[in-house]
């Protein structure tokens, strides 16, 4: 670890970072804020961290460096004293579709373990334990007799009858083996050779002893009983001569006539073809008769039909069946399926003596599949659904005989984290399972407990990586860090409150604090008020963003903020501005309504969304806010539209005003293209108007340049040397990759006739040059009809606050808020003239600061007044307090949530007791 005090920035300038000078406290935490766009993470993560990384690969040797160089050194004077770095961003984790987040956690790692040392097997016919003896386990039972008792050691003789008895005997006599029993008597085998007596089943004698306890004749003993575990394929027998007691033995692990697997760590592994379930391949999910699509709508009885498959003429006849024999076993045909009790709604399947079951009744379809009408009817109900063997833990089924405390390892992967912390940390153990526990037990609960510290109780282990939120799985990689204890090291976040309700917000900054204090320094990019706060420094970057920022407004802790002049964050967090709760809450009479939602934890539940509103759902993470608005109310949205997107599994039922919608967008956190070759203007298609006006200029006319000559994307009238795109990349080996510019054009990727075509005296890249803002100005200054189109479309770019944007800035380049706000002003762009849209928008907080927030509510609301409707999902309070209508799902997370706990206007929630969001609702 460094010596010195803090890491020294002397004139940074990467991106729009204005040649500053910054000091960091090593062991401290800092958090980075100030307006997206701002400069945050070109400091955080461009400057600092990509500094760490670099020092991080020059460390190795010049072998490791040729396949990892490549890095370019952050344009500064100097940085000193810096720590390796370790930077947690929001991605997800991994694309591997069979990471898990106990895979991705290693805690899965540590159960396989766990389970192949200390667990047991059971037999999955009589639930008995199977057990194998070893030599040892013979060795240890002899030594509880008494001394001087007599004993024989057996085992049984395989073969006799197929090699033919004679034969056998002989073969053993050849062995040097002398007397067989036979009946519960002791006889020579010569002597049985000669007199040629028939027999059936005998036992080899192996040894006859007299107890004796002593160390040589533990040896002798151990000696015996491995010659006879060998001779008799896994048995060995132990009779006693006075009273003839047999105590049988096996090594063999085998019990109700099947045999087991001993457990070892590849048992349990489901990415290896070994442990992976036979039945689905280790794919989770098998193609099935699919419940959803045998009773699709689960608001109707069984006699209203609810089991399509019974419908009509022939097939009703299955139903009919079930309808008369009901009142036998108080069935309630005329109940909805959506209220049936399990039990009830198993034995539609399972059916009894009264009537045939699903189950039974898709099975004799199946044996009826050489008519046609059947296979036809079949496949209607067929669809990939859970792996009844393995539950979509995509494990071998018979790796679930082995338990621990009554508990399977697939048992433990399906719980909730807070419930498998509880199991695991209240384990009865005897002592010989206590000493292999104690060093794999505590990497487990260690683990268990941060996911628990970081809010993630609700999940399970079995979860998919994949579909996890950007903020859970950030929060993962957290605990993953803090469960291996670096020391002296810089972490570097962003924004990991993302996801988080507020209540859970004081848990995250108690772990952020013991990763400090394990002697860390941590560095966040935040805008919570919260984690400000608990900073131990707040750096504050601005005053506004792009150009109009790049500099320190204030350094300091939340005590002297207040103080600081110029600073954006001062000022809202002193209410020297503030957004403006609204005066009026918009009444809409329009809805559309969710009846019957029951995908992950939803209990059942129905909820009214009004239209042409802003609409908040709230609640803690995980208590089931995207499930229900991701998974049911948009493909159901979609699906009503036309479009695809209903996948199998929805059974809930959606009504109202659905067609006053006419589209529906869902606006996420994802960039909007990774393409140096995109940029604001094209995403909001003011870029081919642009083209279209300079085709339209004298010179272009009598030269023939098309629209299309304008683009940088296709060979015309763009540079050829560096195909458009202004630099050339050199790779050098050993060396980072230089970027230089293209000296034909020098940098302004087209060819100087193209250049020649200018429009009011700005060519293509002077307009590809300017800020948004300029351009605005200079597009609403000019005549022609094209003019004001690209005006139209301009202009909302500049109304979410991306005024400070490069026309031509590559769409790589932008940051998550940014990119957000591009999708948000594409559709402002569209404006009036726009289809009714149902607009969606996950966490669109994500990366803004207050006064970026005021200015994206002020965006909401023109597009509500233009006629469309809203629903955001939220933790964020100023966004809250600005909604029409709030819908507030929980109490808690995972299956302690799922509930409709509140709806109503921000009024109403703050008195609503019962509701977590109302508790940190001011208003
Ligand atoms: P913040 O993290 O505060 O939201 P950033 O550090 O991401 O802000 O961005 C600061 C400014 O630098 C923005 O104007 C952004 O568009 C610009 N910028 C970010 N990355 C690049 C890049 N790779 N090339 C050019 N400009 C960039
Ligand atoms: P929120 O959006 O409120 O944070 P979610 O809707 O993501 O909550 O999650 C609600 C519950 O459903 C949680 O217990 C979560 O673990 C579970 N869940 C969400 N998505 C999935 C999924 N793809 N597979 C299994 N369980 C899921
Ligand atoms: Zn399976
Ligand atoms: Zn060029």
């Amino acid at each position: 670890m460094s010596k010195q005090k803090f890491i020294e920035i002397k004139g940074a300038r990467v991106h729009n970072l204005k040649n500053i000078d910054v000091k960091i406290p090593h062991g401290k935490m800092t958090v980075i804020t100030g307006l997206s766009g701002s400069g945050k993470s070109s400091l955080a993560f461009d400057t600092l961290y990509a500094e760490g990384q670099r020092r991080y690969i020059e460390s190795l040797s010049s072998y490791a460096r040729q396949f990892l160089g490549k890095l370019n050194k952050p344009e500064t004077d100097y940085i000193k004293g810096i720590s390796p770095a370790i930077a947690i961003e929001q991605k997800v984790i991994s694309s591997n579709p069979r990471s898990t987040v106990g895979t991705s956690t290693e805690i899965y790692d540590y159960l396989k373990l766990l389970f192949s040392r200390a667990g047991r097997t059971y037999s999955p016919i009589t639930g008995e334990e199977v057990i194998n003896h070893t030599t040892t386990d013979v060795v240890n039972f002899l030594s509880t007799l008494q001394e001087g008792e007599r004993f024989y050691v057996l085992c049984p003789i395989a073969g006799l009858e197929e090699i033919g008895v004679e034969r056998k005997l002989n073969l053993l006599l050849q062995q040097g083996f002398q007397r067989i029993m036979v009946e519960n008597e002791i006889l020579n085998i010569q002597e049985v050779l000669d007199s040629k007596v028939n027999i059936k089943k005998a036992d080899l004698v192996i040894d006859r002893n007299v107890i004796e306890h002593s160390e040589e004749s533990r040896m002798r003993y151990s000696d015996s009983v491995s010659l006879a575990f060998t001779e008799g394929k896994g048995e060995c027998i132990i009779v006693l001569a006075t009273n003839l007691e047999r105590h049988p033995f096996s090594n063999r692990f085998e019990l109700d006539g099947m045999e087991f697997t001993e457990p070892s760590p590849v048992f349990f592994a489901f990415n290896n073809p070994f442990g992976a379930c036979k039945k689905c391949e280790g794919y989770g999910s098998v193609i099935g008769i699919a419940p959803q699509l045998v009773i699709p709508d689960r608001s109707l009885s069984v006699f209203d039909d609810a089991i399509v498959a019974w419908k009509g003429e022939v097939m009703g006849e299955y139903k009919k069946q079930l309808v008369m024999a009901a009142r036998k076993f108080d069935f309630p045909i005329h109940r909805a399926i959506n209220e049936l009790t399990d039990a009830e709604e198993r034995l539609l399947w399972e059916g009894n003596q009264h009537f045939m079951g699903l189950n039974e009744f898709f099975k004799f379809l199946e044996s009826q599949t050489y008519k046609i009408q059947y296979r036809v009817m079949l496949s209607r109900y067929r669809g990939k659904t859970e792996c009844p063997d393995c539950k979509g833990t995509r494990l071998r089924k018979d790796a679930n005989y082995v338990k621990i405390n009554h508990k399977s390892i697939t048992d433990i992967v399906l719980m909730p984290l807070e419930e498998a912390y509880a199991f695991l940390s209240t384990l009865d153990l005897n002592d010989y399972e206590k000493t292999i526990a104690k060093r794999v037990l505590p990497e487990i609960t260690n683990r268990l407990q941060f996911l628990m510290d970081v809010g993630l109780g609700y999940l399970t282990l079995n979860r998919p990586s994949n579909t996890l939120s950007g903020g859970e799985s950030q929060r993962i990689n957290l605990a993953t860090s803090l469960g291996s204890s670096l020391v002296g090291s810089m972490y570097i976040l962003d924004e990991p409150s993302i996801g988080l309700h507020p209540r859970d917000t004081q848990r995250l900054i108690k772990v952020l604090h013991e990763l400090r204090d394990l002697g860390n320094t941590v560095i966040v990019v935040e805008h919570e008020e919260e984690m400000m706060n608990a900073a131990d420094e707040i750096l504050d970057i601005g005053p506004l963003a792009g150009i109009f920022g790049g500099e320190v407004v204030f350094q300091g802790n939340a005590k002297e903020l207040p103080k600081a002049k110029n600073s954006l964050t001062a000022d809202y967090l002193t209410g020297k501005r503030m957004i403006p709760i609204p005066t009026k809450r918009r009444k809409s009479n329009n809805k559309i309504i969710v009846n019957g939602a029951r995908q992950h934890n939803l209990k059942n539940v129905n909820v009214e969304i009004p239209l042409q509103s802003l609409v908040c759902v709230t609640g803690v993470s995980g208590s089931g806010k995207s499930t229900l608005i991701r998974e049911i109310v948009y493909p159901m949205v979609r699906n009503f539209l036309g479009e695809a997107g209903l996948e199998a599994g929805n059974s809930a039922k959606m009504s109202g005003d659905l067609k006053l919608i006419k589209a529906v967008e869902f606006v996420d956190q994802n960039p909007i293209g990774k393409s140096s070759r995109s940029n604001p203007i094209t995403y909001v298609k003011a870029f081919d108007d642009i083209r279209e006006l300079f085709a339209r200029q004298q010179i272009a006319k009598i030269r023939g340049y098309k629209a299309g000559f304008f683009s940088y994307n296709v060979e015309g009238g763009r540079c050829e040397m560096c195909d458009g795109e202004g630099e050339i990349t050199v790779g050098m080996q050993f060396m980072a990759d230089v970027h230089l510019p293209c000296e034909t054009c020098q940098g302004k990727r087209f060819k100087s006739e193209t250049l020649e075509v200018e429009y009011r005296e700005k060519n293509i890249a002077d307009i590809l040059e300017m800020d948004i803002q300029s351009a605005l100005d200079f597009f609403k200054a000019g005549k022609d009809l094209l003019d004001k189109k690209i005006v139209e479309k301009i202009q909302p770019l500049v109304d979410v606050g991306l005024g400070y944007l490069k026309v031509g800035q590559s769409s790589s380049t932008l940051s998550g808020g940014e990119a957000q706000r591009i999708k948000l002003a594409s559709f402002l762009a569209k404006g009036q003239k726009a289809e009714k849209t149902l607009f969606i928008f996950d966490e669109p907080t994500t990366g803004l600061h207050f006064y970026d927030i005021e200015k994206l509510i002020i965006a909401f609301n023109s597009l509500i007044d233009a006629g469309h409707s809203i629903i955001v999902i939220e933790h964020n309070m100023e966004v809250i307090k600005c909604a029409d209508w709030i819908v507030d799902i929980g109490p808690e997370a995972g299956l302690k949530g799922g509930e409709i706990v509140f709806t109503g206007t921000p009024e109403e929630l703050v008195k609503c007791q019962s509701s977590y969001t109302g508790k940190y609702l001011r208003l």
